[in-house]
């Protein structure tokens, strides 16, 4: 029976036997137990499946990674430490030294430094592109080493809305996979898959966790790219894996091919998996993501359009107020609401944004988005300091940015908050 997503959220993944816990139980056990040398044996010659060891799999881990799945529509999914880790994972699947991978330029921090900096040092390299430029602009960018295209389906902290539909076309067109980090919309607004993304990407870190307990990630697999189709591009899953008993993960894993290989090669040999307490906390966080996600988006509509009525404030980017320039991508990407972070700007200084930041009461200071508490952040101070001015606008961050995360409490609470900070401007 094919579920809803609200059903999903609620009783996808765990699914107990007679007898069994009626709550995902937490499996923190780095190892499993067997009676003979030989089952075990037969579990590394991959003759029988069972759990042998916690960083290549875990039941609380897969239960987990089995609602994201089911969430999102895919084929599979793996859960890493962080999102961090599932973007580094999502990428490096596919690319090796002397490859090169297009990206949107307006993109998370510290997905834009993983890319440009440390991912270079392992002679993997990337261009940025700005998904505003016309088709040809972009199209130029790809390289025949090429082997994927990236985006982030709401850009934190831009707010700018992907044009997912458009962007898997062109790298289909160049014969390479679209990947999406989902982690603002999350599947409760938009299911990349739908309109052609072949991968999808999380921070488990934001909504889906909603309560700023663990730090976690996810890559899901479409099982949808035709790997086979491009088998000299991608030789990692089409030709013999000798670090893998010489299997072939297109002809071994078909539709599964690119989520066993990111299993069985980089999460054995890396090693970012999630603690099992941690997943059984990002779980419970997903029971209530249909609940909370809808509050974050209303909530949110409401201070956005109070921003834009107030003369203290000079711009608001959010992507439900009519006139914004991402508001028909939205119509068509997010017709149920988009996310709860809006990107606004003070008139005044650096200095008055700092001002006002510091006289909110309970909308805190934090580094951190996404969660059932309204915070505040001011990207060019905090989470990307470390890029430089050039670089900050590359990203599509203004100066006197800040970021608001509209949380779950009371709207006018809210808003009664903000209020009284910019009165003291
Ligand atoms: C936070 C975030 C990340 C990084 O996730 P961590 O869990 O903090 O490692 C990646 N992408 C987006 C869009 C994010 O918001």
């Amino acid at each position: 029976m094919k579920k809803n997503l609200e059903t999903i959220c609620v009783q996808g993944g765990w699914k107990p036997k007679n007898g069994e816990p009626r709550v995902l139980p937490i499996y923190q056990s780095t190892t499993f137990k067997y009676s003979s040398t030989e089952e075990m044996a037969d579990l590394f010659d991959l003759k029988a499946e069972g759990y042998f060891y916690t960083r290549l799999a875990n039941p609380t881990n897969d239960a987990v990674a089995a609602k994201i799945s089911e969430l999102e529509g895919g084929v599979g999914c793996v859960l890493t430490s962080s999102g961090q880790a599932a973007n580094f994972y999502a990428i490096f699947n596919i690319c090796q030294a002397g490859d090169h991978f297009v990206t949107s330029n307006t993109i998370y921090g510290g997905t834009f430094n993983l890319f440009g900096v440390t991912l270079k040092k392992l002679g993997i390299e990337c261009t940025f592109v700005d998904p505003d430029w016309s088709d040809e602009q972009i199209e130029a960018a790809f390289r025949p080493n090429t082997k994927c295209f990236f985006g982030e389906t709401i850009s934190n902290p831009g707010g700018n809305v992907f044009d997912i539909e458009r962007f898997a076309k062109m790298a289909h067109k160049h014969g390479v996979p679209l990947i999406v980090d989902n982690t603002f919309a999350t599947p409760i607004n938009c299911r990349p898959f739908e309109w052609g993304c072949d991968i999808v990407t999380h921070s488990t870190t934001k909504y889906m966790d909603g309560h700023a307990t663990q730090v976690g990630g996810a890559v899901v697999d479409s099982g949808n790219f035709d790997w086979e189709a491009y088998a000299d591009k991608f030789p990692g899953l089409t030709t013999p894996d000798e670090s893998y008993h010489g299997l072939t993960y297109t002809k071994a894993f078909g539709k599964k091919a690119y989520v066993t290989k990111l299993v069985s090669q980089l999460m054995r040999d890396l090693g970012s998996i999630p603690a099992p307490q941690n997943s059984f906390l990002l779980n419970l966080g997903l029971e209530t993501l249909h609940l909370r996600v809808p509050r974050h988006c209303e909530n949110a509509q409401k201070v956005a359009e109070w921003l834009e009525a107030n003369p203290k404030v000079a711009w608001v980017n959010y992507c439900g107020l009519k006139g914004n320039k991402y508001y028909d991508l939205a119509q068509k990407y997010l017709p149920n609401g988009s996310c709860g972070v809006i990107a606004f700007g003070l008139k005044g200084t650096r200095e008055d944004a700092v001002r006002f930041m510091d006289a909110l009461d309970f909308v805190a200071i934090v580094t951190h988005v996404a969660d059932a508490r309204t915070c505040v952040l001011h990207p060019a101070s905090h989470t990307h300091r470390q890029l430089s001015d050039e670089q900050l606008l590359e990203a599509g961050v203004a100066p006197d940015l800040i970021r608001l995360s509209v949380g779950i409490e009371n709207v006018n609470d809210i808003i009664a908050d903000l209020e009284q900070a910019m009165q003291k401007l």
